[in-house]
C-alpha cells in the first residue's frame, strides 16, 4: 500500500493536471502495476483505480477538491475495501493498449458524432448502439483456414472434419471465468452492474455526457468474484476442436464457407468468432473440370473407331456402358447428361473420344492394313 492516500499523489500529477493528463497517468500506472504482470502489485493497482474513478470524473473530481483526501476513505467512493474493491480482477487477459471505446481516445470525429448522437439523436437507440460495440472486443477472433479437398467432394458434396488448435471454453468454469467454489458472478464495481459509464466530456460546443461501455465487464454488468484458476478469468483455454464442415456439392476453387461460431471462443462466454474455410481443390487423375461440367478422355482403339464398340466409363457415381459410334472422329464429344458436378444446377461428363494410333504394326496388320487403304477412300 502507498503511504498516501491524495489522488493526485497516487496518478503524480500536479492538481491542476487536465482530464487528458489524468488519463494518460492512469493508463500508463495501471499498465505498470496490473495484477497480472511481473512485478505488478494488486493493492496498488486498486488505489490507482480508485484515484482515477474520482478524478475522471469532473464532478467527482471537484467534490474531492473541495472535501479533500477524507472524502476518499469515507465518502462516498470507499477506501481499498470499498465498492471499487475488487475492481482489478475485472481486467485480467485484457489488453490496454486496445480501444474499448471509452478511455484514452482524444477528441476526434467518432467522439463527434457520439456527442451529437447523444445530444440529440435517439438517447435508448444511441445507448444500446454503443453497448453493442462495447461486447466487439470480448468477441473471438475468427480463425481461417485452408481445406484441401478433391473433386468427388465438390462433385457431390462431402463433410469433412478439421481439427483446430483453438481457444475453447475453460473445463473449469465453463466459460463465466468466474472460481466455481468461490462465489461465481457478482456485479460490476466500476457500473454498479449497469454495463456502462457516463462519462461528462468539455468540448468546444460545451459539456456533454458520453455513455459508453463499461471496460472492465466489458458492457456485461458482472464480473468474477474471484478469477477461475484455470483460465485466470478469461473464460477460454488452448484446447482442440474437431469441427464438422459441410462441403456443399458445386463449391468452386478459392469459395469460403464460413461457420458461425467456429472461430476462437469468446471472453467470458462472449460470442465466439467465425471460422472462414477456403476451399482448395485438388486435381484430379481421371476427370478434369469445367465449369460444373466433367471432362474425361476415352482412349479408342482405331478398330473401335472404325467399327463403333461398347465400352464401360468411370463416371463420378460408378461405371456405366456407353456406344462408341462407328466412325468416331478423334477429339469427338458424348455427352451425359447429369453426371458431372450437381449444385444449384447439375452439370455433365463430358467424354472426349482420344483416337489411338498403333505405334508398330506385325507384318500381318501391315498386310491387312495396305488391303484396307486399297479398300477405304476418303
Ligand atoms: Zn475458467
Ligand atoms: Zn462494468
Amino acid at each position: 500500500m502507498s503511504t498516501t492516500n491524495d489522488f493526485y499523489t497516487i496518478l503524480g500529477i500536479p492538481r491542476n493536471a487536465s482530464q487528458d493528463e489524468v488519463k494518460k497517468a492512469y493508463r500508463k500506472l495501471a499498465h505498470q502495476h496490473h495484477p497480472d504482470k511481473q512485478g505488478g502489485n494488486e493493492a496498488k493497482f486498486k488505489e490507482i483505480n480508485e484515484a482515477y474513478q474520482v478524478l475522471s470524473d469532473p464532478k467527482k473530481r471537484s467534490q474531492y477538491d473541495q472535501f479533500g483526501s477524507a472524502f476518499g476513505s469515507q465518502g462516498p467512493f470507499g477506501g481499498a475495501q470499498g465498492p471499487f474493491g475488487g475492481f482489478s480482477r475485472g481486467f485480467d487477459g485484457f489488453d490496454f493498449s486496445r480501444d474499448f471505446g471509452g478511455g484514452n481516445r482524444g477528441f476526434n470525429i467518432e467522439d463527434l458524432f457520439d456527442l451529437f448522437g447523444g445530444a440529440f439523436g435517439d438517447p435508448f437507440g444511441q445507448r444500446r448502439e454503443k453497448k453493442q460495440a462495447g461486447r466487439e472486443p470480448a468477441r473471438g477472433e475468427d480463425i481461417r483456414i485452408s481445406l484441401k479437398v478433391g473433386l468427388r467432394d465438390v462433385a457431390r458434396g462431402a463433410i469433412k472434419r478439421v481439427e483446430l488448435s483453438k481457444n475453447v471454453i475453460c473445463g473449469e468454469c465453463k466459460g463465466s471465468g468466474a472460481n466455481p467454489l468461490t462465489g461465481g458472478l457478482v456485479d460490476c464495481s466500476v457500473c454498479q452492474g449497469e454495463g456502462e459509464v457516463t462519462e461528462t466530456v468539455g468540448s468546444l460546443f460545451g459539456s456533454f455526457t458520453r455513455i459508453y461501455p463499461c471496460s472492465v465487464c466489458l458492457g456485461t454488468g458482472r464480473v468474477p468474484r474471484n478469477n477461475c484458476s484455470a483460465c485466470k478469468g478469461e473464460g477460454r483455454e488452448r484446447g482442440k476442436e474437431i469441427l464438422e464442415v459441410n462441403i456443399p456439392a458445386g463449391v468452386k476453387e478459392g469459395d469460403t464457407i464460413i461457420i458461425k461460431g467456429g472461430g476462437q471462443t469468446g471472453f467470458r462466454g462472449a460470442q465466439a468468432g467465425d471460422l472462414y474455410v477456403q476451399i482448395s481443390v485438388e486435381p484430379d487423375k481421371i476427370f478434369k473440370r469445367l465449369g460444373n461440367d466433367v471432362i474425361y478422355e476415352l482412349p479408342v482403339k482405331l478398330t473401335d473407331a472404325l467399327l463403333g464398340a461398347r465400352t464401360s466409363v468411370p463416371t463420378l457415381d460408378g461405371e456405366k456402358e456407353i456406344e462408341i459410334p462407328a466412325g468416331v472422329q478423334d477429339g469427338d464429344e458424348l455427352r451425359l447428361k447429369g453426371l458431372g458436378i450437381h449444385g444449384p444446377h447439375k452439370g455433365d461428363q463430358i467424354i472426349r473420344m482420344k483416337v489411338k494410333i498403333p505405334r508398330k504394326l506385325s507384318g500381318k496388320a501391315r498386310k491387312l492394313t495396305e488391303e484396307l487403304a486399297k479398300e477405304i477412300n476418303y
